[in-house]
């Protein structure tokens, strides 16, 4: 069952399309499995269809419809997502992914330490959006954010300073949280995060890890 759910203010943000590729996706995965999110979603979306449709109707520039149609004729469909899907990478095999998650082009696996590790995933360059994973019993550098980072638990859960976040809930945190996730005994753990910037970690032996791994997280 899931017990964490995004803020009214993030699905509201998604709705109308306002957030970057990354934090999109990380929703977009967290919504496909859960019902209650997708209930609200689509209340957001029948409010903003109806607002549309108070609004006054404004004239198109000239030559607009045209250009649109030559824009839709131009499409190159031997180019479209599922001709260049790319394969699943052989380290997520084993887990249960999300098909909005892996129709997604994910980098090379990086551990960064014998317990953890990092791999890019590859959306808009407005977001750091990337695969963590965690050994049982691991616990995550201290650190905070320069933004928003957001978290979707694909696999196993991690304690966190809101509780515990198991496979399909999500977690929601900016610059007024230092925290140190730890990932619960028993089970590894995998989740898709996306951030508006790099974490930013309180300790020096943490710090310099991320330097070497260029900081995708
Ligand atoms: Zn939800």
């Amino acid at each position: 069952m899931i017990h964490h759910h995004p803020s009214a203010a993030l699905l509201a943000e998604h709705a109308s399309g306002r957030l970057t590729d990354g934090a999109g996706l990380v929703l977009a995965c967290h919504i496909e499995g859960c019902l209650s999110c997708r209930l609200d979603l689509s209340a957001l979306e029948s409010a903003g269809g109806h607002f549309l449709e108070q609004m006054e109707p404004a004239p198109l520039a000239q030559g607009a419809l045209d250009a649109a149609l030559a824009a839709i004729a131009g499409i190159d469909e031997s180019r479209s997502v599922s001709a260049v899907r790319p394969a699943i990478p052989r380290y997520l095999e084993r887990f249960s992914i999300p098909p909005l998650l892996a129709r997604q082009k994910f980098g090379g696996r990086r551990r960064v330490t014998p317990n953890v590790w990092f791999a890019p995933v590859e959306t808009d360059s407005q977001s750091l959006t990337y695969l963590v994973h965690g050994q049982p019993g691991t616990v995550l550098p201290q650190h905070t954010h320069r933004g928003r980072e957001l978290t979707h638990v694909l696999h196993g859960s991690f304690g966190d300073i809101g509780g515990r976040f198991a496979k399909g809930d999500f977690e929601e945190a900016d610059g007024t949280l230092v925290h140190a996730p730890t990932v619960v005994a028993g089970s590894d753990c995998l989740c898709l995060i996306s951030s508006d910037a790099p974490m930013l970690l309180n300790t020096r032996s943490a710090r310099t890890i991320q330097a070497l791994f260029g900081r995708i997280y």
